[in-house]
């Protein structure tokens, strides 16, 4: 379903926003005076709570035919995000506590050929007092983030994992912080250990849900055991986050498409889109280098030419109609309307494509910011991509600064732990909620947009 005028871009905004609200309104956080800490709660322990869209009708969503349709679709993705998750934005402390790797993705700096980049691994006791400096400087959440690496096994995760969970917070007792994995493809039984000593999500991203893409990209890898692991974290219980990379070579709107098809049928609690930012100690990095002539055209697309794996025809196909960072926040912004209750982050790979990349997504339907709380003397190392923002930030001023950052947007940091507002509860009513979000209704959502005077007939396309 190609969309090529506003009238018929805003019905279908109006339509999917119409199906937002009622999905709200369905789980109590729809209507006028409804409980803003309501959780979503069945007998199972969850409700499906992604709005059914078709392939087809996300890729149009995802290719507003002009600009003034782009700007109506990231202020109804801001609309839907404050009317389902509130003006909170939640701060993640990243700790990268390993940047050694096992695999060797095409576009990854941490990949295991690089043999230019300094490895480190920190000790156990160096994690737990990053993560105890970054619950003292006001964090709720602790991401553990590493390569793929199984120098750390079961029994090591899982000491982290308790020694951090017993650390007090200065407002609560021990246990309220909660912890993130993000440690990549383990056996279902090390998912399972990690869970019981007390991790409450994990961060795994499918990255592209075109099997085809995802088997040149990620060389020993499966597109099928990804969705496997997906697939035991969400049986596990797990809070589980994925997402995927917009501007992979021979990528196109219908991939994308596939890849919130695939967020919406897992009912991802999270979400991390961001662009691709090659290494150039990479395949991917080095094709680019090549191939620079071809790509310094705008509209050539993004793709990597010769040896990337695709045919020529692949190539003339494999098209993005927008620059990388227009296509993440376009893709994050549908993302807020196909999965209203999504944790969704405005990711630092955007905010080192664009410097106002972060504030961007955070008005575009982001609620999420996951500043890099790793000691400085390794994040330097944890070199997926080059020129990381923030690289040389001091922890202590992190927090403040984000926070500057958040209220100047009219939001405000949540002090909670931010677990998904469809976690079933723990312990009590409002356990872990601290910060209900504002009162609804919003009215663009009790009463879906109205053609606005921005999507009048004046404006131009930008495509
Ligand atoms: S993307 Fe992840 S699995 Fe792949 S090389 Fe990088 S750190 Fe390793």
């Amino acid at each position: 379903m190609q969309v090529s005028d506003e009238c018929e871009y805003c019905e279908l905004l109006h339509d999917i926003t119409g199906r937002a609200a009622a999905l709200l309104t369905g789980v109590g956080l729809g209507e006028k005076g409804s409980r803003r800490t309501g959780r979503v709660r069945t007998s199972d322990g969850f409700a499906a709570t992604a709005i059914a869209a078709d392939p087809e009708e996300i890729a149009s969503l995802l290719t507003p035919p002009t600009l003034a349709a782009e700007r109506a679709l990231f202020a109804t993705a801001n609309r839907v995000r404050r009317a389902a998750v509130g003006d909170a934005v939640h701060l993640r402390a990243i700790i990268e506590f390993s940047n050694h790797c096992e695999r060797s993705c095409w576009y990854c700096g941490l990949r295991r050929f690089n043999r230019k980049l300094p490895r480190y691994r920190m000790t156990v006791d160096e994690v737990v007092e990053a993560a105890r400096a970054a619950i003292a400087l006001g964090f709720r959440t602790v991401v553990l983030q590493s390569g793929e690496d199984s120098w750390y096994d079961e029994r090591t995760i899982c000491t982290m994992v308790r020694r951090i969970k017993g650390i007090p917070t200065p407002s609560s007792p021990a246990g309220q912080v909660a912890i993130t994995l993000s440690l990549g493809e383990r056996p279902r039984a090390e998912y399972a250990a990690f869970r019981e000593a007390g991790a409450d999500r994990y961060l795994l991203k499918h990255e592209t849900a075109d099997p085809d893409l995802y088997r040149r990209l990620h060389p020993g890898m499966s597109f099928t055991n990804r969705k496997q692991c997906l697939h035991w974290l969400r049986e596990l219980g797990y809070q589980v986050g994925s997402g995927n990379i917009v501007g992979l070579p021979g990528q196109t709107v219908s991939t994308l498409a596939a890849d919130l098809a695939f967020l919406a049928e897992l009912d991802v609690e999270m979400a991390g889109i961001g662009p691709l930012i090659v290494h150039p100690e990479t395949p991917l990095g080095k094709l680019a280098k090549r191939n620079e002539a071809r790509r310094s055209n705008a509209n050539s697309g993004y793709g990597y030419g010769k040896g990337s794996g695709l045919t020529a025809d692949a190539m003339k196909d494999a098209r993005l109609p927008a620059d990388p960072v227009t296509m993440t926040l376009r893709t994050v912004a549908v993302t807020r309307l196909l999965l209203p209750l999504a944790h969704l982050p405005a990711t630092s790979a955007l905010g080192t494509a664009d410097p106002q990349g972060r504030q961007r997504a955070l008005q575009a339907g982001a609620n999420v910011v996951m500043p890099d709380l790793t000691p400085p003397r390794y994040r330097r190392h944890y070199e997926i991509y080059p020129n990381k923002i923030c690289l040389f930030e001091d922890p202590s001023s992190c927090f403040s600064c984000l926070s500057r950052m958040i209220t100047g947007l009219g939001r405000y940091v949540a002090t909670d732990p931010g677990h998904s507002p469809k976690w079933p509860l723990q312990g009590g009513d409002d356990a872990g909620q601290g910060n209900p979000a504002p009162a609804l209704p919003n009215p663009a959502m009790t009463n879906p947009p109205l053609p606005s005077p921005a999507m009048s007939k004046g404006e131009h396309s930008h495509d």
